[in-house]
């Protein structure tokens, strides 16, 4: 698995995530570099950046020896439908991104918390990766396969895979081999 920050991310922030879905997908996880943020998916209507955009560049960058290309952003992305999301995954495709923009608390105005954003930013990284291997949304509310609309569902849940999300993620990557998708052809899965 790799992971790839979009932009300027913090150091902590990476190293939890890349233990977070070493832990969680008993997978190595190796850190791209620094891209630039993805200017290319703004919407200027919106104010925000389109996550369909991010994914479909980032499918084109997955290395050939990868499973899954997680990518990390400090911008507040969006899908058309939705006022925002947290972030998206291609479902059994390589791409997945997350979103740092809320959550942050000074995002909801409130003073800065480290320690919280590294915590949220552990369970979302494992949910989306979560649906790269195939895992779909947990009913289990403990799990981070549940799906959060905000941050009080992403507080709410744990960063530790249920024993029934662990069952089919393991099964999953075992028959995983390596694959670069081309761009629009593994269907996307929002949140
Ligand atoms: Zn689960
Ligand atoms: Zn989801």
């Amino acid at each position: 698995m790799y992971i790839v920050p979009l932009g300027a991310i913090e150091e902590q922030v990476l190293v939890a995530i890349g233990r977070g879905l070493e832990d969680e997908y008993g997978l190595s996880v190796r850190r791209l570099g620094v891209q630039d943020e993805p200017g290319y998916a703004f919407d200027a209507q919106r104010g925000q950046f389109s996550s369909a955009h991010v994914l479909r560049r980032l499918v084109t960058q997955v290395p050939p020896d990868a499973v899954s290309l997680l990518g990390i952003t400090t911008k507040d992305l969006f899908i058309p439908m939705l006022s925002f999301v947290l972030g998206q995954a291609q479902l059994s495709g390589p791409a997945a991104v997350v979103s740092l923009a809320r959550l942050r608390q000074e995002f909801y105005g409130l003073g800065t918390d480290p320690e919280l954003v590294v915590e949220r930013a552990v369970k979302e990284a494992v949910h989306e990766v979560g649906h790269t291997v195939g895992l779909t949304h947990c009913a289990d509310t403990r799990c981070p396969m549940s799906l959060s609309n905000n941050v009080r569902h992403v507080d709410a849940k744990g960063a530790k895979l249920c024993a029934s999300c662990v069952r089919i993620a393991e099964e999953k990557v075992k028959h995983l081999r390596p694959t670069v998708v081309p761009p629009g052809s593994a269907g996307m899965r929002n949140e």
